[in-house]
């Protein structure tokens, strides 16, 4: 319970924040496939981009690693919610792993839109950035077909063959408002460019920077929990200091919270990112009280009910097992 403080210091609590829907799904499919396969089960690449997460799945005979190639031939191996392009779906069945493709449908969704545009001869402009798992696996849907458009700076440098067959689409964790300048600018230069048939930043992320947004005005700090390679997690700390919070930081964990960022602090913002348990939320909450903050006030933006069932082949097995 929450208890005032005499100088008005306070925590608000971001709603929604952490797990979306498809890491509750791609974290469940590697709990499940432990349970019921036993130790290893390899993993491509992190499950979800959440160090405490890989390191809670290592420990129960997760086995992470980069390419399918150090997965031994036969081997089970789970894709991450990021999504991989067919080449490694083929290396896979080259090797004939047994998958389970974790893969968030919403993802899957901005690859069937790139097919389908690249199979209509559309130069496809991608939104997000360069490196990121998921926009390697976007990519390899139609590589000679899809450039990378990491944002306002690329726009002059992108070239299409036909200014009437261009179409955008995106990562699935950006900034909402950012993404909008960058399309705005590439508008200006192929004004016959189509947009995505729907949106490709998912609910969730836009759910979460909603809530931030909300909240931040009203914040002298912003403290986002979640890991610096999970995109919707940075993009969170971008946001809060855009829409008015005084200063935002990003952490792993409470272990990360510096006291002097909350000199002169009355108002702590606390939000996380979608690859984030609570349970590391619930110990930022717990290290803020003992720094002076008893005070626990939700901030709610939305109510989310989305959830994703276990990839098909699993849930076969389960449902074979009992
Ligand atoms: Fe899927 Fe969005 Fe979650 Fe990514 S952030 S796993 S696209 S629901």
């Amino acid at each position: 319970p929450s208890t005032p403080s005499p100088d008005g210091r306070r925590i608000l609590l971001a709603t929604p924040r952490g797990y979306c829907a498809g890491v509750d799904r791609a974290v469940d499919a590697v709990e499940k496939a432990l349970e019921l396969y036993g130790a290893p089960v390899y993993v491509r690449k992190e499950i979800v981009h959440n160090k405490y997460v890989v390191e809670t799945l290592t420990r129960r005979g997760a086995i992470f690693v980069s390419e399918t190639d150090e997965v031994p031939e036969g081997a089970r191996v789970v894709f991450s919610a990021h999504g991989v392009s067919p080449q490694v779906h083929a290396e896979a069945a080259a090797r004939q792993l047994q998958t389970i493709d974790a893969t968030c449908p919403l993802v899957t969704k901005v690859h069937k839109q790139a097919v389908r545009f690249a199979d209509s001869d559309y130069d496809i402009l991608l939104i997000g950035h360069t490196g990121h798992e998921e926009v390697e696996g976007t990519q390899g849907e139609a590589p000679d077909d899809i450039q990378v458009v990491n944002g306002p700076e690329d726009v002059d440098q992108v070239e299409v063959r036909d200014p009437s067959k261009v179409v955008w689409l995106s990562q699935t964790t950006l900034s909402v408002d950012e993404t909008m300048k960058t399309v705005e600018l590439l508008r200006a230069r192929f004004p016959q460019m189509i947009d995505p048939p729907s949106d490709d930043i998912c609910y969730a992320t836009q759910n979460r920077q909603g809530a931030v947004k909300a909240m931040a005005p009203e914040c002298d700090l912003v403290i986002v929990v979640g890991s610096a390679n999970s995109s919707n997690s940075v993009r969170l700390v971008e946001v809060a200091l855009e829409y008015g919070a005084a200063a935002a930081y990003r952490v792993d964990t409470a272990a990360e919270v510096q006291p002097e960022w909350l000199e002169g602090v009355t108002t702590v913002g606390l939000t996380s990112g979608a690859s984030v348990p609570e349970i590391l939320v619930r110990e930022v909450v717990e290290s803020l009280r003992e720094l002076g903050y008893p005070e626990v006030e939700l901030v709610t933006t939305t109510n989310e009910d989305v959830h994703f069932s276990l990839p098909k082949n699993l849930r076969a097995d389960l449902k074979a097992t009992g």
